[in-house]
C-alpha cells in the first residue's frame, strides 16, 4: 500500500502573545494510504481541524513536515502549489457557513472550474455542474436557487459536489456530518462512500466521536490534545483498544447487541479537556485518565508498537517502565 500522505511530527502552534503559546498540534505522525478512508478522531477542540487545515497548507507549520505525493506541502510554489491545491479538497462541518449565501448553488460549483480555468466552453461548464449536482443526487433545476432555499443534507450535498469540482484525489472531510441531523447524517455519509467507490479517492475524515468513523474508516487515529494517542485499523481499534482514551470513546458508542450492551462498562472521563495553553506535562491525558499512575504527570509516554500497525502511547503499555500507585490525597 502507497501512502499519498505522510504527516511526520507535525506541529501547529499559534503565538498568542504574552508568552502564551496555543499548542494545538503538538507532535503528529501518520501516513495515509491511496484509496482509503483515515479516521482522525477527538473531541472537540483536540487539535483535529487545525491538524487537517495544516496538512492543506491553509496554516504554515511550526514544525515537521506534511508530504504529498512525496512533495512537501509547505514548500510548493506556482504550478505545483496549484496543481496540489485542485487535488487536495475540504469538506466542511458547517456546509451553511461555507457557501456564499449571495452565490447560486450554480456559481458555487463552477467557482473553482473558473478559477482554476479547466472548461473550454460555457456549455463545457455547464455540463459539468450537472454532472457534479447528478452525482451528490441533486436536480439540476436545483442549480439556479440559493443555499438558504435547502435543508442541511441537500447543503452538505452541494458542500460535497464542489469539492468534486476538481476531481481532487485527497479529500479532508472535517466532521461532514456533526452539523446534520441525525436522520440524513446516513445518506450524506452512503453518499460519500459511494463517490469514493466511483472514483477512487482517498478521504482524511475527521470526526468526534467513533459511532460512524468507525463503520467507514480503514484506519483511525485518536488525537487527544493536539497529540495522537492510538493509531490502528478500525476494526483492532474497536475489538483491543489499548489506550485508556480510547477505550473511554469507545464505551460511549452505543452497541445495537444488548448482552454487549450489558457487560460493557461505560467509560465516563472526569472534567474538560485541558487548555492547550498550557497542556499538561507527562502524559497530556493524565488530569483525566482514569488509571493514571504517579509517574504519567511527569514523564511523557513513548510511541510503542504493541502489534504490527497498532502503536499507542500510554505508560501501562510499556514493559520497560516502572509504575506508582499515585498518592491519594486525603482531605481532613
Ligand atoms: Fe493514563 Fe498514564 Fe497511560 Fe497517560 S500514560 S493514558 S495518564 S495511564
Ligand atoms: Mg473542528
Amino acid at each position: 500500500n502507497q501512502p499519498i500522505l505522510k504527516v511526520n511530527n507535525l506541529k501547529k502552534h499559534f503565538d498568542l502573545g504574552k508568552g502564551q503559546i496555543l499548542q494545538a498540534v503538538d507532535g503528529i505522525t501518520f501516513e495515509v494510504y491511496k484509496g482509503e478512508t483515515f479516521g482522525l478522531v477527538g473531541e472537540s477542540g483536540c487539535g483535529k481541524s487545525t491538524a487537517g487545515r495544516t496538512i492543506m497548507g491553509l496554516y504554515g507549520r511550526t514544525a515537521g513536515e506534511v508530504l504529498f505525493n512525496n512533495q512537501d506541502v509547505h514548500k510548493l510554489k506556482g504550478k505545483e502549489r496549484n496543481a496540489f491545491l485542485k487535488n487536495m479538497q475540504m469538506i466542511f462541518q458547517d456546509p451553511y457557513a461555507s457557501l456564499n449565501p449571495r452565490s447560486t448553488v450554480y456559481e458555487i460549483i463552477a467557482e473553482p472550474l473558473v478559477i482554476h480555468e479547466v472548461y473550454n466552453t460555457k456549455k463545457e461548464l455547464n455540463a459539468k455542474v450537472n454532472d457534479l449536482l447528478e452525482s451528490v443526487g441533486l436536480d439540476r433545476e436545483h442549480a439556479n436557487r440559493y443555499p438558504h432555499e435547502f435543508s442541511g443534507g441537500q447543503r452538505q450535498r452541494i458542500g460535497i459536489a464542489r469539492a468534486l469540482a476538481l476531481d481532487p484525489d485527497f479529500i479532508i472531510a472535517d466532521e461532514p456530518i456533526s452539523a446534520l441531523d441525525v436522520s440524513v447524517q446516513a445518506s450524506v455519509v452512503k453518499l460519500l462512500q459511494k463517490l469514493q467507490k466511483d472514483k477512487g479517492f482517498t478521504y482524511l475524515f475527521i470526526a468526534h466521536d467513533l459511532s460512524m468513523v468507525k463503520y467507514i474508516s480503514s484506519r483511525i487515529a485518536v488525537m487527544y490534545l493536539g497529540h495522537i494517542v492510538e493509531l490502528t485499523t478500525s476494526e483492532q481499534l474497536y475489538k483491543n483498544p489499548l489506550h485508556p482514551y480510547s477505550q473511554a470513546l469507545l464505551s460511549a458508542i452505543p452497541i445495537p447487541d444488548p448482552d454487549i450492551e450489558e457487560a460493557r462498562q461505560r467509560i465516563i472521563l472526569q472534567g474538560e479537556l485541558p487548555s492547550p495553553i498550557n497542556p499538561p506535562t507527562g502524559c497530556v491525558f493524565h488530569t483525566r485518565c482514569p488509571v493514571a499512575k504517579a509517574e504519567c504527570s511527569s514523564v511523557k509516554p513513548r510511541w510503542l508498537e504493541k502489534e504490527p500497525g497498532h502503536m499507542a502511547a500510554c505508560h501501562l503499555l510499556d514493559p520497560d517502565m516502572i509504575l506508582h500507585e499515585k498518592e491519594t490525597v486525603v482531605e481532613v
